[in-house]
């Protein structure tokens, strides 16, 4: 492809590490399963590296990136693109005025700095996002497909899994990025499950994962003191574990316990 434009200068306030080996690019883009969608947004695109094998793909691409620069870069270089590049902040931006309720994909080598914000708006728009794959920090993609038990399972990897199937993909060291981060990232892939409303309040579940896990140590009895059971439903074995020890299922559960006192 002619480059018709110099290399955008990375900025560091938007977290632009851009990606250098295009086999790592192509191994991102073929980690969309293709399957219940013909919309794909891509979240910073960047210099397109990872949109040209999109772009390859039987998809409908759209980008969504905050940097003039980068969307300059983008129009003068992926012609076919243009109409379909959205110059936005993703987490600002009411991604229905292109996509109108249909389903979409979303990929992409995320600015770490917004990541797990980019994970808590999907999990708000999961009626309409069947699957979800990109690069993490490696920690937060590792959080994100954590099981209970493990000491990085939290409030990520809960509600992401009440939703989601989540799988860890592959690690990519820092020397592949232009300029290199400091740590390692990782790859993951969420696909949503076939059933996702869940067999309980949902808003009670965010509420109940989110205060169990503000105080990981305590036991669920003293971390959701705050809910006022009685007595009869404190007694329940559930609630002398901490909440790293329950799986999402258990958490399930536990909030059908609540749900039977409010
Ligand atoms: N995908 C490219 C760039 C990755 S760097 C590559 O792999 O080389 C992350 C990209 O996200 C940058 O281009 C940055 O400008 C963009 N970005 C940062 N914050 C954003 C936001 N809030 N909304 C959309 N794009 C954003």
């Amino acid at each position: 492809m002619a480059n018709n434009q110099h290399q955008v200068k990375a900025k560091k306030y938007l977290g632009q590490h851009f990606l250098k080996d295009e086999s790592v690019a192509q191994k991102i883009a073929d980690t969309l399963t293709l399957n219940g969608y013909k919309n794909v947004l891509e979240i910073g695109p960047g210099m397109g590296v990872l949109t040209k094998y999109l772009l390859k793909k039987d998809v409908i691409t759209y980008v969504i990136e905050i940097d003039t620069e980068s969307v300059e870069y983008l129009q003068a270089n992926y012609l076919n693109l243009a109409p379909r590049i959205i110059e936005k902040d993703f987490l600002k931006y009411d991604v229905n005025t292109v996509f109108n309720n249909e389903s979409f994909a979303i990929i992409g080598n995320f600015p770490y700095n917004i990541s797990t914000q980019i994970v808590f708006k999907t999990l708000e728009m999961r009626n309409q996002i069947p699957e979800f794959s990109g690069m993490f920090q490696k920690e937060v993609a590792e959080r994100i497909c954590s099981k209970e038990g493990s000491k990085v399972y939290g409030i990520l990897s809960v509600l992401t899994q009440a939703f989601y199937d989540a799988e860890y993909l592959f690690t990519v060291p820092p020397n592949v990025f232009n300029p290199p981060p400091k740590v390692d990232s990782g790859v993951l892939r969420l696909i949503r499950k076939s059933n996702y409303t869940l067999p309980c309040n949902e808003p009670l579940f965010f509420k109940t994962v989110k205060t169990a896990f503000q105080q990981r140590r305590k036991t669920l009895r003293n971390s959701l003191k705050t809910f006022n059971f009685s007595d009869n439903l404190k007694a329940n074995s559930i609630f002398g574990k901490r909440p790293e020890q329950l799986s999402v299922q258990q958490f399930i559960e536990l909030t059908q316990l609540i749900e039977t006192e409010i």
